[in-house]
């Protein structure tokens, strides 16, 4: 079977552009992209199904993420609590 020419041309260009958003794709996220190439990524994310879906398991992972740092915080913040009573109930402990 014969791929027309054109097509070949779209599938490298998609695949260029998925590369380039695969290199900014985590600050993209993060919010520390220019302004001109925030709005080339979320285009390309709107386009490109599959670099969609890799945005939105960056996003899941990174809400996790942040999830379990507040959790941490809170569970040290509790342990330094308990720690800090027991060294008032116990002093010279
Ligand atoms: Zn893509």
């Amino acid at each position: 079977m014969k791929v027309p020419t054109s097509m070949r041309t779209r599938v490298r260009a998609d695949r260029a552009g998925c590369m380039a958003v695969a290199r900014v794709l985590q600050a993209y996220l993060d919010g520390e992209v220019d302004a001109d190439t925030a709005s080339k990524v979320g285009t390309h994310l709107e386009d490109c199904r599959r670099c969609g879906m890799k945005a939105g398991t960056y996003r899941a992972i990174k809400a996790s993420l942040a999830r379990r740092d507040t959790m941490d915080q809170l569970t040290r913040r509790r342990l330094e609590d308990f720690a800090s009573r027991v060294a008032e109930q116990y002093p010279g402990a």
